[in-house]
């Protein structure tokens, strides 16, 4: 898949500098220890470029679209030339919108919300809630995991031509599809499955939150129709995301928030009521003020990551994989999960159960006694997670629950991510932390509290 294209220089290029690097945690054992932040996937660390370069527009701050005033009008040159920014970040072809938006989850509900009338729309299980659930509108399929992925690819042709056997087609339909999975970093067909949609009469949106911060994405190249982004895992943390991509059906859409800056023009009518034109451009679906911080702080990361030069970043990252990767591979309680083996191309997000632990509680000593910072849980991917751990659907882990007994299945995972930001020490700490707590145990004792576990300090 073209998201896997990476030039053929071999340069491997340091860690971009990050908000944080220097921050010393205390550990219950003693001591302090630099914090390894190894959640990226959940929030990424603010890249001390965006920090700069909001920093130093911070003085500059003024409202958008709205003053006569010169702060006013840089703000906007500022706001609208970030969107040309993420254009170019993503490849997008010309006549793309690029809408801001809260999240990926704000983004998709944005599209979800601009369906066109009769819409069908197939989904994975394997989503993240955010690509899941907003179709309520809709008739939804929901396809199966796949096990390969030319299976998803099988799996959606059939679909799609079931479809159209038993309505002849013609409707409209929507394909979702992540990127990258948050669970398993693995990287989906995106190109081979835009094409199946396609050659069905279907569109498809991409969810890369997680696929976006960790590879170069052409828009163009992967023909996908829209795709979806959060500003805070492209560190970039200032609360805005991305929805880019064909611009009818979004300019045909009731505004996604009716409100100013939405509204072009707005008129009593003769019987008492209102009138209003609304923008065709990505305006209609911007409406209130906007958030030209959060705006400015993505098309200062999309700068920086491509300034930094995704290739060298990419293969950065592949190390930090084989890293962690081949350190697990050395501890036999460690099962790493995974939907299409070991050799899919994958991005720095691994989750894993260790046999004998509550996932809670492993994450727990990873923190209190090393100074690591991962996620246990399901991720927001319920579906996904059960499906891999091989539970029952019914059932939910949660922390303190009996469950990681020897031969016993784990009802939740532990999931650690990294990036651009990520030196080697925080990735080798992590290994020689699963080893020594497999091997040796916690060398504290934990307790519940409020549903998360936590050092017993009483
Ligand atoms: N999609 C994927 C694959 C994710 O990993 C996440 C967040 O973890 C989301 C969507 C939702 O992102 P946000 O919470 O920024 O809306």
């Amino acid at each position: 898949m073209s998201v896997s294209t990476v030039a053929s220089d071999q340069s491997v290029c340091a860690p971009l500098p990050v908000l944080g690097r220097d921050v010393t945690v205390p550990l219950v054992t003693g001591g302090e220890v630099t914090y390894a932040a190894l959640d990226y996937a959940a929030s990424a660390p603010a890249l001390q470029r965006v920090w700069d370069d909001v920093a130093a527009y911070a003085p500059y701050y003024g409202s958008v679209h709205r003053g006569a005033g010169y702060l006013s009008q840089l703000s906007t040159d500022l706001f609208e030339n970030s969107r040309a920014t993420v254009a170019a970040f993503l490849d997008c072809r010309e006549d793309d919108q690029v809408v801001f938006t809260r999240s990926t989850t704000d983004s998709l509900n944005l599209l979800a919300a601009a369906l066109p009338a009769g819409c069908e729309v197939f989904v994975f299980e394997t989503e993240h809630h955010a690509s899941l659930l907003p179709w309520k509108d809709a008739r939804v399929t929901y396809l199966n995991a796949p096990r390969t992925p030319a299976e998803a690819v099988e799996t959606l042709e059939r679909a799609l031509a079931g479809r159209a056997a038993a309505s002849g087609a013609g409707g409209p339909a929507l394909v979702c599809v992540t990127g990258a999975s948050n669970v398993t970093g693995e990287l989906w067909p995106v190109r081979e499955l835009a094409a199946a949609a396609h050659a069905h009469g279907a569109r498809i949106v991409v969810d890369a939150a997680q696929l976006a911060p960790h590879h170069p994405v052409s828009v163009r190249e992967l023909d996908v129709d829209w795709i979806a982004f959060s500003g805070h895992k492209l560190y970039a943390p200032f609360g805005s995301g991305v929805l880019a991509g064909r611009a009818d059906w979004l300019q045909d859409a009731e505004p996604y928030l009716a409100g100013g800056g939405a509204s072009r023009k707005v008129a009593r009518r003769a019987d008492g009521g209102v009138d209003v034109a609304w923008h065709t451009t990505a305006a209609r679906h911007e409406a209130g003020s906007p958030n030209v911080i959060g705006v400015y702080s993505i098309a200062s990361a999309c700068k920086a990551l491509t300034e930094a030069g995704f290739d060298t970043l990419v293969r950065r990252e592949r190390q930090l994989i084989a890293t962690v990767r081949e350190g697990l591979a050395e501890v036999p309680e460690v099962k790493v999960l995974s939907l299409f083996g070991d050799d899919a191309p994958r991005v720095g997000v691994i989750s894993f159960v260790v046999e004998g632990w509550n996932s809670s509680h492993f994450a727990a000593a990873l923190s209190a006694e090393y100074g690591i910072g991962v996620r246990d849980g399901l991720f927001c991917a319920h579906p996904l997670v059960r499906t891999l751990l091989g539970g029952d659907q019914q059932q939910v882990g949660e922390c303190g629950a009996p469950e990681g007994e020897p031969g016993e299945k784990s009802l939740n995972a532990i999931r650690v991510s990294f990036g651009a930001g990520t030196p080697d020490e925080h990735v080798e700490r992590f290994v020689r932390a699963v080893k020594e707590l497999v091997r040796d145990g916690a060398q504290w004792k934990y307790r519940t509290e409020d549903g998360r576990c936590v050092p017993d300090r009483g």
